[in-house]
């Protein structure tokens, strides 16, 4: 096909298998289509791919079957093989369903360390769909000979209408939901609503330093994500799901103490190393000293301001921690705590867990040259502690308190050692507002499928690292949504760990309607952020928007388009016009009148 392009000027021949339109017709893009429509997906769709996904549950249970009996436990070298058995089936069914997969070994490379392996998967439709991220993992917790499991954990179990399994409720169990959904979907209308993205880790307690190098190699697989989801156990009662919008933040410090350097005259008469102790203040007791002023039990941390810029506790969140059934005794229960702060009002306590600012201590370090046995001084040694941070705390603020605060306490302690505070990472809190637009569709899709309005708190903060790791990564819009699985009965990590086949069933609904939901946001238009993003050709074809949706309208200066298979019969036509010369020279009538 030959292009005329704007003002008839384009003429290149366009090898119509490998492209459809010519670079010079770039005129359109998905932000000049109105809202209502850039949506292509029917609410019957819906209906047909609900339909389909309930006649499906002994396919379903069967396959979940499956994945539950593989014993995908991490940090263990013994389980190598069943790990990646369970990926390449996890990556074998993403194929099936038309991702483009790609299963990596992030591990470290060494003898002797197990396999640590992730999947990026990636169904791009159209430009004209949101994209979603799914995040999931496939590991689960050994089972010691001591859990009270009912039944054999590594496999799934049906008794009375409920299931049981080692990860049926995280993640094995929700990821098995997405994929049904979507195979419903596919199944449906050979398409899906919305672009999906899928990261699954083999191993969700890794050092995350680790998994950050393997982030950074695939910028562009995150790049245009507008949506990160995740499945929580956050039903908080019986009739109340509670979505999670917000994500804190960190910053870690690194505080280290060396010891001073003796004075000049000093020098030639040092103390021989058996009688340092007690000459002047060794650089541990320090950085006791120092870190001693961070926190107390009573008050919790003691750092002057760091409670600047908190966001106020809203009558909204009061309202859901009154909600919460899970009580404070469940809570230790399941943690092994026997005194919690702020235990004797549940609201309270809730607040401190879910809204609060936190300062935790993680570890102290010798140089390991020096062993626990010898007598001998550290000459230097360092403790790591991190601040989490909650909405709208900022970061820049909290390092400089921790730093005040340390400046001050150094100089009442009458400390002489040199001190350094190192800020070793940090990552600003997230909000979204309550009526965000995939807030929206997640109320709606629990209310379509569960009749339960959904909470959304304001400033309840849930702390996951990995998805402060790939939220990192994503765009600065996107939004980070927590999805509640199941029910609150259902023991995620604990013995007899299940759910009931209602509930995976309806699991499996919500999701599809999720989707459908999410099809019903407009996708923007991401050009800006990723250049000609809009002509990014997807696997859609039947509704792909961009080339099906009146692509060239009236106003294009495009003039006309001829086929291959014409071009013969132009050039016919072509020698009964008039030609340049004759028009110029007007030695010819009907040239005349063209002119
Ligand atoms: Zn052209
Ligand atoms: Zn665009």
């Amino acid at each position: 096909m030959i292009c005329w392009g704007e003002l008839n000027s384009c003429a290149i021949f366009i090898d119509q298998v490998t492209s459809d339109r010519c670079d010079c017709l770039r005129d359109k893009c998905i932000r000049d289509y109105a809202p209502e429509k850039r949506i292509m997906v029917r609410r019957y769709h819906l209906n047909h791919v609900i339909d389909h996904a309930h006649g499906q549950l002994e396919t379903q249970l069967m396959e979940l079957d499956s994945i539950l009996s593989i014993r995908t436990i991490p940090h263990d070298i013994q389980y190598d093989a069943q790990n990646k058995q369970a990926m390449d089936r996890m990556a074998q069914r993403l194929i099936e369903l038309g991702f483009d997969v790609e299963l990596v070994d992030v591990g470290a490379k060494e003898e002797g360390t197990p396999a640590h392996y992730m999947i990026f998967a990636d169904y791009f439709s159209t430009p004209a769909k949101n994209v979603m991220l799914i995040y999931g993992h496939i590991d689960v917790l050994p089972v010691p000979e001591s859990d009270p499991w009912l039944y054999p954990p590594f496999s799934l179990t049906q008794k009375n209408e409920k299931l049981y399994g080692r990860g049926l409720t995280n993640s094995k169990g929700p990821l098995m939901c997405w994929i049904q959904a979507i195979d419903a979907w596919m199944t449906q209308t050979n398409d899906l609503p919305v672009n999906i993205k899928f990261i699954i880790d083999g191993n969700s307690n890794v050092s995350l330093q680790l998994l950050r190098d393997v982030f950074e190699q695939r910028k562009q697989f995150f790049q245009p994500v507008d949506l990160l989801v995740s499945t929580t156990n956050l039903w908080i009662a019986e009739n109340v799901p509670m979505l999670t919008t917000c994500h804190s933040g960190y910053v870690k410090f690194e505080l280290e103490v060396q010891s001073e350097p003796p004075p000049k005259e000093a020098k030639d008469k040092c103390p021989p190393p058996q009688c340092e102790c007690g000459l002047q203040r060794d650089p541990m007791s320090d950085l006791c000293l120092l870190l001693n002023t961070l926190t107390d039990t009573k008050q919790g941390i003691l750092v002057k301001g760091l409670h600047r810029h908190l966001l106020p506790v809203t009558q909204q969140d009061w309202d859901i921690f009154c909600q919460v059934e899970l009580g404070i005794q469940e809570y230790k229960r399941r943690t092994g705590a026997t005194t919690l702060p702020h235990e004797q009002s549940h609201p309270e306590f809730l607040k401190h867990r879910w809204c609060m600012p936190s300062l935790t201590l993680h570890s102290v370090k010798c140089p390991p040259k020096v062993s626990t046995q010898s007598f001998r001084i550290p000459k230097q040694v360092s403790a790591l502690f991190s601040v989490k941070l909650v909405p709208n705390q900022s970061y820049r603020y909290v390092k400089f308190a921790v730093k005040d605060h340390l400046d001050q306490h150094y100089k009442r302690l009458k400390c002489k050692n040199p001190t350094y505070l190192r800020v070793l990472d940090q990552l600003a809190p997230s909000k979204q507002p309550r009526n965000a637009t995939f807030n929206v569709a997640a109320i709606r899709a629990y209310k379509s499928t569960y009749n339960v309005t959904a909470a959304i708190p304001d400033t309840v903060n849930v702390c996951m690292p990995i998805i402060n790791e790939l939220r990192r990564n994503c765009m600065k819009h996107t939004q980070v949504v927590g999805l509640p699985f199941c029910s609150m009965h259902m023991l995620p990590h604990q013995a007899n760990e299940s759910c009931t086949i209602e509930e995976y069933q309806r699991n499996i609904e919500l999701f599809a309607t999720y989707l459908y939901e999410i099809a019903h946001v407009p996708a923007e238009c991401k050009c800006t952020d990723i250049p000609d993003f809009c002509y990014t050709k997807g696997k859609a074809t039947e509704t792909d928007f961009i080339r099906t949706l009146e692509p060239r309208d009236n106003n294009t200066h495009v003039l006309y388009e001829i086929g291959e298979m014409e071009i013969d019969r132009t050039a016919n036509v072509d020698s009964v016009l008039p030609n340049v010369k004759q028009i110029l020279l007007g030695k010819d009538n009907s040239a005349q009148s063209l002119v």
